[in-house]
């Protein structure tokens, strides 16, 4: 495979910006190697700077569930920039997709555009603590919810840990109000609400974890939940930036059918351009400036541009049997992996939901929390990752990432990674 552009590239990229990206996940650093430069898109396929062709996995990290360039979505874009790209002013494209949403979705009744799921966090958070008139927020070890201040934050030695920032220059103050517990874990959120008594505003969890790795949640676990927030006045707030119109229209709270408080959406939900979302029930709304007191604004939200992708992608998604497609090409790519094998890889797992996988190599037949997921077995996806590029696949570079299958994937597609998969994996367990 040729690199020299794209490892021309990166040099010139290193100058510019720390570690030569624009976000650090990109970089390569836990696979190895230097980035790939991508020049194009269209359906299920990318092409990089030295033209290497890849069936794409990664989908710019789960926005794009139709694929890449999609031609509602192009068309879209193109006669609404057309007329002009921002306003600073309401447009009727923020009704038309608030009107998508609300009619699909009975979890919430009013909602809010932003622009990035970091942003749908932060603005969900301050509107939980606004709300109850309480400071403490509980997280869970292994979530991951954009990079606002409170939310850097990992998890220490006891069952009930607060205030260890994971990132340098985020103030001890901001994260002492941060209570982080491992997942699946009941006694210990028991623990921080008796710590904590009146004290915690809210509980934020991704619903189905999907950043480091993915550990799916017994949903008598997310019940727990639910009925321990209810008992203590707190918000359950289901962060569903990764798995919202992903696994359904109506996300995670639709799946598992549970009320959450706060709802919060990113990614797919912008069609590939800038959009976050938090939603609630009109009275939690109500506290939102200019109707209540929780200040909240942004120069692009509603952007009239982002708002006609979103309608046409979340449009797509509507249509009969979308979702199970999705999964059944999941569920196909997986068997036809497992099935291809020449010799049995023991300690190889494919996790799922919907159209979400997560590649693991690992003993136990369910990975729920973040202690459980092995940081040693991160060398076999090293080599896998490596062996896949050879052959064709792009997948997110690290191993605690997951994959999404979109609806631009031919069969010819799948059978094609599985034969890649299989090579790959041999080579990477050996
Ligand atoms: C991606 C993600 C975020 C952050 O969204 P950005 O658009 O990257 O700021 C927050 N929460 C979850 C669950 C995510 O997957």
């Amino acid at each position: 495979m040729k690199r020299e552009k794209s490892e021309a590239l990166f040099e010139k990229a290193k100058s510019y910006f720390p570690g030569g990206v624009n976000s650090p996940v990109r970089a390569f650093r836990s696979v190895g190697g230097t980035p790939l430069f991508i020049q194009k898109g269209k359906g299920s396929h990318i092409w990089d700077a030295d033209g290497n062709e890849f069936i794409d996995y990664c989908g710019s990290w789960g926005p794009l569930i139709l694929g890449h360039a999609n031609d509602k979505v192009v068309d879209a874009i193109k006669q609404t920039v057309e007329n002009g790209s921002s306003f600073g002013a309401p447009t009727a494209l923020e009704n038309e997709l608030a009107e998508l949403i609300l009619k699909n979705n009975k979890y919430i009744q009013k909602l809010r555009f932003v622009s990035s799921g970091t942003e749908a966090v932060m603005s969900a958070i301050r509107l939980a603590r606004g709300y109850t008139k309480r400071n403490k927020i509980l997280k869970f070890e292994g979530c991951y919810h954009g990079h606002s201040d409170s939310l850097l934050v990992k998890a220490g030695s006891g069952l009930v840990t607060f205030g260890n920032t994971s990132s340098a220059g985020v103030p001890e103050g901001v994260v002492n109000d941060t209570i982080v517990v491992s997942l699946n874990n009941e006694q210990a959120v028991r623990q921080a609400f008796a710590d904590f008594k009146n004290q915690i505003a809210c509980v934020i969890i991704e619903p189905i974890p999907a950043n480091n790795g993915l550990l799916l949640q017994r949903k008598e676990y997310l019940q727990f939940l639910r009925d321990i927030c209810t008992e203590n006045k707190t918000l359950l707030i289901f962060d569903e930036v990764i798995n919202g119109f992903r696994v359904g229209f109506d996300g995670a709270a639709g799946y598992y059918k549970i009320q959450p408080d706060i709802i919060t959406y990113g990614k797919i939900i912008g069609g590939g351009l800038p959009v976050g979302m938090y939603g609630a029930s009109a009275e939690i709304m109500s506290c939102i400036s200019p109707e209540g007191p929780v200040y909240q604004a942004g120069t692009l939200s509603g952007n009239p541009v982002a708002m006609a992708a979103g309608i046409a992608q979340l449009t797509e998604c509507l249509k009969p049997n979308f979702y199970q497609d999705l999964e059944k090409k999941t569920q196909f790519l997986i068997n036809t992996i497992f099935d291809s094998l020449k010799f049995q890889i023991s300690n190889l797992k494919i996790f799922s939901i919907g159209s979400i996988f997560w590649i693991a190599f690992t003993d136990k037949e369910a990975v729920r929390t973040a202690e459980e997921v092995d940081a040693d077995s991160m060398k076999y996806f090293r080599i896998l990752h490596k062996e896949l590029l050879e052959r064709g696949v792009y997948l997110g570079p690290s191993g605690y990432e997951v994959g999404f299958v979109c609806e631009a994937h031919t069969e010819d597609d799948l059978i094609r990674t599985a034969k890649a998969f299989t090579e790959a994996l041999e080579i990477s367990v050996k």
